[in-house]
């Protein structure tokens, strides 16, 4: 037996739940909105995490989507410090962390991701950090604040954002990546070679193609050795080493997984249970626009995708099929954005000129564009954008594509 009822269930306080809720109320749902998250905060942002927030220079409060009184006023109801412990797709209840039982008319299921912790000899000294959340960010920052020498393992974007942060405040930051640039891997080897200048040229200490091997300290760690046999010394780690999907709760629910480890949704983000969709971080989809199934881990997916399936909720179904984008921010350095998915690419068009950090990375793969990378090219990227969403055919056009209009194409 319940112990009450709500016409929406959202399961997560993250970007994605937080746009479903905002949508539902923008759409006029009608019923109760329950958003059960487990964290202390009202849903926030995670990207100041790494950049502003870590630095110092954006507040807690500026992270929020919104206040709490913003959503009490729109009668969404935030269950904050609680968790969703089991999911009933048959009674189509709720048991939350304060043993409560919630039925619910629909639900949303954005439970996120979280951090892939490497289990290395060492792993469990102290200093060792982790960044997934903003009391995350609050314990670098502490730690950072004391600490000469900071290791960074990993060359994706939060390990570069977090050693670029930390090298704006005054730290000594070395980067051991198994990539042979920073951010090749999701940006393609242009861009790496770029933003590997970038991060030298600031002072931070690259070592690529290299693994971690241990970790090595008494109580605390104190030195980083590398697959190679290379020893470094610090006073604190910080590791960028990914994340995987949260679907704990998905899994013991019995709602049919993917082969990325997301939840298998269809192309309007419905899971294998009508009237349970996912969204974010830990939702993968038969993507239109892909054509095959994917699961993307930006920030303004998540919140794209928890919108779209407030549209879902209120009776339209609709396939998703915006075009992925991203950002990243490299202290006041660089901004970076992405459009697209990154996937091998068959063939690199740069236009501009990287050397002067005005350029954009075209993707290419069966003759249409793919991804698009552009460091203060904004015209390009909304070209890229364009010519993605369409997918126009694009064989034989190499030549415009590096040196001409795009708006022509
Ligand atoms: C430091 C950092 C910097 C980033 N920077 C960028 C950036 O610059 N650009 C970009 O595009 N993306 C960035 N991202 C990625 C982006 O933040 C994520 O893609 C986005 O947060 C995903 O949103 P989500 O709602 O799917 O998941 P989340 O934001 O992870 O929210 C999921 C929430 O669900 C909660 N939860 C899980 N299980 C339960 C349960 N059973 N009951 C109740 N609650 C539960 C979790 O605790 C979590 O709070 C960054 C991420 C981090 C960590």
């Amino acid at each position: 037996m319940a112990d009450r009822s709500v016409g929406a269930l959202i399961v997560g306080g993250g970007a994605a739940g937080a746009a479903c809720a905002e949508g539902l109320r923008e759409g006029d749902f009608g019923g109760d909105v329950l958003l059960v998250g487990r964290e202390p905060d009202p849903p926030y942002e995670r990207p100041p995490a790494s950049k502003g927030y870590l630095a110092g220079t954006q507040e807690r409060d500026a992270c929020l989507f919104h206040d709490a009184a913003w959503y009490a006023k729109r009668s969404i109801e935030l269950a904050p410090r609680t968790s969703v412990m089991r999911l009933d797709t048959g009674a189509r209840t709720a048991t939350l962390s304060t043993k409560e039982v919630v039925e619910f008319g629909v639900a949303l299921v954005a439970t996120g991701a979280n951090v892939r912790r490497l289990r290395v000899d060492g792993a469990q000294l102290q200093g060792i950090h982790y960044l997934r959340a903003l009391a995350n960010a609050d314990a670098i920052r502490a730690d950072a604040l004391e600490a000469g020498r900071v290791v960074l393992i990993g060359g994706s974007y939060i390990a570069c954002e977090v050693a670029a942060t930390l090298t704006a405040l005054g730290r000594r930051c070395t980067m051991v990546m198994l990539e042979e640039a920073p951010l090749s891997a999701h940006f393609g080897p242009t861009a790496g070679e770029f933003f590997g200048g970038l991060l030298s040229e600031h002072g931070v200490e690259l070592v690529c193609g290299d693994g971690l091997e241990r970790l090595e300290g008494s109580d605390r760690v104190e030195r980083v050795v590398c697959a190679s046999g290379r020893r470094l010394e610090a006073d604190m780690v910080v590791m960028g080493t990914g994340v995987m999907p949260d679907v704990m709760l998905a899994r013991a629910a019995g709602l049919e997984l993917g082969e990325s480890g997301g939840v298998a949704c269809s192309a309007d983000l419905e899971t294998s249970v009508r009237g349970i969709w996912a969204a974010g971080d830990m939702c993968e989809f038969d993507s239109v626009l892909h054509g095959r199934r994917v699961r993307i881990e930006h920030h303004e997916v998540a919140r794209a995708q928890g919108a779209a399936v407030a549209v879902a909720m209120l009776g339209t179904r609709r396939p998703y099929s915006e075009v992925p984008y991203f950002w990243t921010d490299l202290s006041d350095w660089c901004t970076a954005e992405w459009v697209g998915v990154t996937e091998a690419p068959e063939r690199e068009i740069v236009r501009g000129s990287v050397q002067d950090g005005k350029f954009s990375v075209l993707h290419l793969a069966g003759g249409r564009l793919v991804a698009a990378l552009s460091v203060g090219r904004d015209d390009d990227l909304a070209h890229a954008r364009r010519l993605i969403a369409s997918a126009t055919d694009l064989s034989g056009r190499e030549a415009e594509l590096a040196g001409g209009d795009l708006d022509a194409l």
